[in-house]
């Protein structure tokens, strides 16, 4: 497959539905994906390391790289930027290699206008009331911003038709496996092209 661009592979969905932990999981099962750090104004939670968990950066830092147009795609969530780097999503897709983004839905929006060619995978709760449980679970925030997810969520999960696959989170095995097809149909659906 020498030659040809690596697929840019989109996962995304609404907060709490455990896009990390089946992004974490995905790269573990298909070590040559290559994951691309976000850059946040948010800062850090315990145990997030930088230029491994997100590249952290103050509000301004954060506008200065959205006017040096250094974002494929940024979305303010929950009050805090998100955005991923565009030149280094480019030179890993150049060198034929896949790259894997986790972000919200906003952002999600934004690669499908400006890359068509990726592969968009909506990651689903199998109940809203799980997404419910989830958000209300994690324990890491106040509870306004637990309200904030929440109603960001319920918009979220409404956008599932901008996606070409959605995966239910039943079980992160489970939905880790059908990722993985995923990606290995649409390179041998792009090799007959
Ligand atoms: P968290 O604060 O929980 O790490 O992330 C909040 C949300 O932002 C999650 O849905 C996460 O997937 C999303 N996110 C992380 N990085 C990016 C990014 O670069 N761009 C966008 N649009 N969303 C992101």
């Amino acid at each position: 497959m020498s030659g040809r661009r690596g697929l840019l592979i989109v996962l995304s969905g609404p907060s709490g539905v455990g896009k990390g932990t089946v992004g974490q999981k995905l790269r573990e099962r298909m070590p040559d994906l290559v994951y691309s750090v976000s850059v946040t104004s948010r800062p850090p939670r315990a145990g997030e390391v930088e230029g491994v968990n997100y590249f952290f950066r103050s509000r301004e830092q954060f506008e200065e790289m959205i006017r040096q147009d250094a974002f494929l795609e940024w979305a303010e969530y929950v009050s805090n930027y998100y955005g991923t780097p565009k030149a280094f999503v480019f030179e890993k897709l150049a060198q034929g290699r896949d790259v894997l983004l986790e972000i919200e839905v906003q952002g999600a929006r934004q690669v499908r206008r400006r890359y068509p060619d990726g592969v968009f995978i909506f990651l689903a709760p199998p109940t809203w009331e799980a997404l419910v449980d989830r958000i209300q679970g994690r324990g890491t925030e106040d509870p306004a911003v637990i309200s904030e997810r929440l109603r960001q969520a319920e918009q979220e999960v409404r956008e599932v038709d901008l996606y070409d696959y959605v995966v239910v989170n039943d079980d992160v095995d489970a939905a880790v496996e059908r990722i993985r097809c995923i990606i290995t149909a649409e390179h041998l659906r792009r090799a007959r092209a």
